[in-house]
């Protein structure tokens, strides 16, 4: 199998077979973010991709469902896009899912009804790393796009019956603008219909522009507190029926259908807020290596 290093694999769909289509990340300029640094985008060859397919062929000739990768692979355009997802369904017949992350710009290239095509190959649910709803905030970490482009193109999914999960990223906006980025988000989240929101604490990594800008005091990353503080404002405003997905270091365990554990979900942050040991959650954060 043709792999590019690093190989990220979101560990809540089946994380076997997986395929690689693109490689690295057509933005690469996310300011929290160094995972593709060293990969420039580019669509992987096709002799390496039938390569592989014969590999799964025999491999897994049955299989249903399938990730593909790597950073954003619904970046081209459809037609450089559908003929490589056919060839990935001739080779396996009965795949049902085709699952991928993919940046909210990469459907900007598509119209609704080439969305609907995808769908039909398989491409039915999708990752998408939103991270904010706050225009100031997506500026501020360089996202690539607005908050009315989030907008625009997850109502083009909804209408193609594509299903979808939106990522907030608890403290990327820095202490000065935490609230605004919880409560707009929520208010951009609110208007769409993901199937899962998840969410996930800023960690900053060595060689990120983020963390030399915490260094040279130009962005004040939250406390552990602070972004306990930062989740609870922005679930209390979240109103999206859907699942939540926490990652917290703590072991709390915020996850599942949202709405009907909000209550429960806030009283537990509360709990948390009043009785753990936050220098504990720092040290578990300081030593992450990865997202
Ligand atoms: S966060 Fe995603 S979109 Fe941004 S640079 Fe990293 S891989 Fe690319």
């Amino acid at each position: 199998m043709h792999f590019t290093e690093p190989v990220y694999r979101n560990p809540y769909w089946p994380t076997w077979p997986l395929i690689q289509i693109t490689q690295g990340c057509t933005h690469n300029r996310c300011k929290f973010c160094t995972m593709y640094k060293d990969v420039p985008f580019r669509m992987q060859p096709i002799d390496w991709l039938e390569q592989d397919l014969k590999e799964l062929r025999a491999a897994a000739p049955h299989a249903k469902t399938i990730q593909l990768l790597s950073a954003n692979p619904l970046a081209p355009t459809y037609d450089r896009l559908m003929p490589r997802l056919e060839l990935i369904r001739e080779y396996l017949p009965e795949l049902e899912h085709m699952y991928c992350a993919t940046r909210v710009s990469d459907l900007k290239n598509k119209t609704v009804e080439q969305l609907r095509r995808l769908k039909e190959v398989g491409v039915d649910e999708i990752s998408l790393g939103v991270e904010s709803g706050d225009d100031w905030t997506l500026q501020r970490i360089n996202k690539g796009y607005t908050a009315q482009d989030i907008l625009e193109q997850c109502h083009k999914l909804e209408e193609a019956g594509i299903r979808y999960w939106m990522t907030f990223l608890n403290g990327v906006a820095g202490r000065e603008h935490s609230h605004e980025h919880a409560v707009n988000s929520a208010l951009i989240f609110n208007q769409c219909k993901p199937m899962l929101v998840g969410t996930g604490g800023l960690t900053l990594f060595p060689g990120t522009p983020l963390l030399e800008e915490a260094r040279r005091g130009e962005f004040t990353p939250l406390t552990e507190r602070e972004l306990m503080l930062e989740l609870k404002d922005f679930l209390e405003a979240l109103t999206c029926d859907c699942e939540l997905n926490t990652h917290h270091t703590s072991s709390m365990n915020l996850s599942g259908p949202f709405l009907a554990r909000k209550q429960q979900i806030l009283e537990d942050l509360q709990y948390g807020l009043d009785h753990f040991d936050m220098d504990e959650l720092t040290n578990v954060r300081q030593n992450k290596q990865t997202l």
